[in-house]
């Protein structure tokens, strides 16, 4: 009996997807209190995109009652799975079934500090009918146990402030998720290449980071699509299918085409407000306040932000000192782009590329 009502919430929790994440939106009046800066202007030189990693395949671990089928919990520090669609039995079989899309997460570096923070666990979306995370907007999935966060990255990469992000990340032997710019993408290829090799979750959040609530749903499909093809083309792999929206609006048209896409989408549970705090030692403090009131979440910072690149290494080490886990999210299959916003996106980086090599004291001088 139990396992007959187990199985049938899986298959109602598969299929509530956007349209669940529609009505959840449209319920909550939470502030849109993500940042507000648009996609900055270009810098005077892009650099080309670097070499091709591997990725490698690895085992993912079922658990006996997972939270919903949106979400497997794997072993820690590894990598997702292709696997296919449980159809919902009574006992669930083993993952199996055709080939799908690579891996979208790099195996990332070995840990060599024996103090890391590390990560705890790594837990497997599968984004079929694109599920919500983040309790401002989406109740549905609360995975988390207490004392569990998921760091999460917006708006890079950007020269500078994504490595510093990087590599406080990789000293403590963290993973987190990073939601890029198209268009930032196309300026920092080697940044962005940096990031999914460090064994991160790379998503997407619009190719110019406009208010897709003040566009068209032709448009919005173009913002979102051209995202994730320059992000695809900056890191060589195809994506994986996380997606968060500029602001943290969410007009109900984009919402329901992500779901098509079946692209998972982010909000929050705890936003840092980093691009208004901008000091360190006080995005520290506001992200380990909320924690402590909260007690989990999914924690919202910028690696575009100069302050929150300083603010990382202390982060960690008071949620080491605070006895907090890192959670990982990684995708069951990864998402790829449409040749269409390919096309779309290459004609626009080869738009600047005349004397775009050139250094921007040699094209601009103050003379007076
Ligand atoms: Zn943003």
């Amino acid at each position: 009996m139990r396992a007959r009502t187990v199985a049938a919430g899986l298959v109602v929790l598969g299929v509530v997807g956007s349209i669940g994440i529609v009505f959840a939106q449209k319920g909550l009046p939470w502030p849109a209190g993500a940042s507000s800066q648009a996609a900055a202007p270009p810098p005077a030189a892009a650099p080309a995109p670097t070499t091709t990693a591997t990725a490698e395949p690895r085992q993912v671990v079922r658990p006996a009652s997972p939270v919903s089928d949106a979400i497997v919990v794997a072993q820690a520090g590894g990598m997702p799975r292709a696997s296919a669609p449980a159809p919902a039995p009574a006992a669930a079989p083993a993952p199996s079934g055709p080939p799908m899309p690579p891996a979208s997460v790099a195996k990332g570096p070995a840990c060599t500090n024996p103090n890391a923070l590390g990560v705890s666990r790594v837990v497997e979306i599968d984004t079929t009918g694109g599920p919500g995370f983040g309790f401002e907007h989406f109740k549905q999935f609360d995975f988390l146990k207490p004392g569990e966060v998921v760091l999460t990255f917006d708006d890079g990469p950007w020269l500078g402030n994504t490595p510093a992000v990087l590599k406080a990340l990789e000293q403590e032997c963290v993973k987190a998720v990073f939601f890029s710019i198209g268009k930032h993408a196309t300026y920092y290829p080697d940044i962005l290449r940096q990031v999914y090799e460090g064994g991160h979750s790379v998503g997407s959040h619009t190719w110019s980071h406009v208010d897709l609530s003040k566009k068209k749903p032709d448009e919005q499909k173009e913002e979102i699509e051209k995202g994730i093809s320059a992000v695809k083309a900056a890191i060589g792999h195809p994506i994986v299918p996380f997606f968060r929206f500029p602001q943290l609006k969410h007009p109900a048209e984009a919402v329901a085409y992500l779901g098509d896409r079946n692209i998972a989408i982010f909000s929050t549970d705890l936003d840092s407000f980093d691009f208004k705090i901008r000091k360190p030692e006080q995005i520290v403090a506001k992200v380990m306040e909320k924690l402590k009131k909260y007690g989990k979440g999914i924690v919202l910072m910028h690696d575009f932000q100069h302050g929150t690149s300083l603010a990382v290494p202390q982060l960690l080490a008071e949620l080491k000192q605070g006895g907090y886990k890192v959670v990982h999210m990684v995708a069951r299959t990864g998402l790829d782009s449409q040749p269409q916003y390919d096309a779309m996106v290459a004609k626009t980086e080869k738009l600047p590329t005349a004397g775009a090599g050139r250094p921007i004291n040699s094209v601009v001088r103050t003379v007076e």
